[in-house]
C-alpha cells in the first residue's frame, strides 16, 4: 500500500483542490503530471466534464464519464463512423463492462439511459435518448469482418443492451476509454 500513497501524495502537492476528493480519488494514471484531466474517479467529482472513471475493472481500463464530443454525461455528443474515433473501446473492453457490471436501465438528470456499477460501486452513465432507434448505439474499434464492425447497443427499455455488429457506414456514438 506504500505506494499508492506516496503516488497520491505527490499527485496532490499542488492542487489546492486535492483534499476535497480524497474519498472519490483513485489514481493518477501518470504520476507527476500536473493535468487533473489525467485524474480517475468513481463517480463525476465536479461539472468539468470529462472525467476518466475507475469501475475497478479486471483489465485496468478506464471509461470516460461522457461520449465523445459531450460537455456532460447526459448529453449525446458527436457521431462516428467506425474507425474515426481512435479512443473507441475494443470488443473485449465492451464484453468486460457488462460481464463485470451490474446494468440499470435509469433516468438521470432527465436523460434515459443506461447506468454500470462497477465491481468497486464506479459508475457510469450512457444516455440513450435518440428515439428514432430501438437503442442508441457506440461503436468499439474491433472490426467484426470486412464490412461489419461490433458497437454496444443501449436500449429504450429496461430489457435490451449487449455488443453486436453493424455496418461501419453507420453512424454511431462513442465513449472514450484508455488504460490506468
Ligand atoms: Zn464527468
Amino acid at each position: 500500500m506504500w505506494l499508492p500513497m506516496l503516488l497520491l501524495a505527490a499527485v496532490c502537492v499542488g492542487f489546492a483542490s486535492c483534499g476535497d476528493d480524497d474519498d472519490n480519488e483513485i489514481v493518477n494514471p501518470i504520476p507527476g503530471l500536473p493535468d487533473t484531466g489525467n485524474m480517475a474517479y468513481k463517480t463525476c467529482p465536479n461539472t468539468q466534464h470529462p472525467h476518466w472513471i475507475d469501475l475497478g475493472l479486471p483489465s485496468g481500463t478506464l471509461w470516460r464519464c461522457c461520449n465523445l464530443g459531450a460537455s456532460k454525461p447526459e448529453d449525446n455528443g458527436n457521431l462516428y463512423r467506425f474507425g474515426q474515433a481512435s479512443s473507441a473501446p475494443t470488443y473485449d473492453q465492451m464484453v468486460e463492462l457488462f460481464d463485470k457490471c451490474r446494468y440499470e436501465y435509469v433516468n438521470q438528470s432527465n436523460v434515459d439511459g443506461g447506468r454500470f456499477t462497477g465491481p468497486n460501486g464506479g459508475k457510469i452513465f450512457l444516455p440513450s435518448n435518440v428515439f428514432s432507434r430501438s437503442s442508441t448505439r457506440f461503436w468499439s474499434s474491433t472490426p467484426y469482418d470486412a464490412r461489419d464492425a461490433y458497437a454496444l447497443s443501449v436500449g429504450l427499455g429496461a430489457a435490451y443492451y449487449g455488443v453486436d455488429w453493424y455496418e461501419r457506414t453507420e453512424e454511431f456514438y462513442v465513449r472514450p476509454v484508455r488504460k490506468k
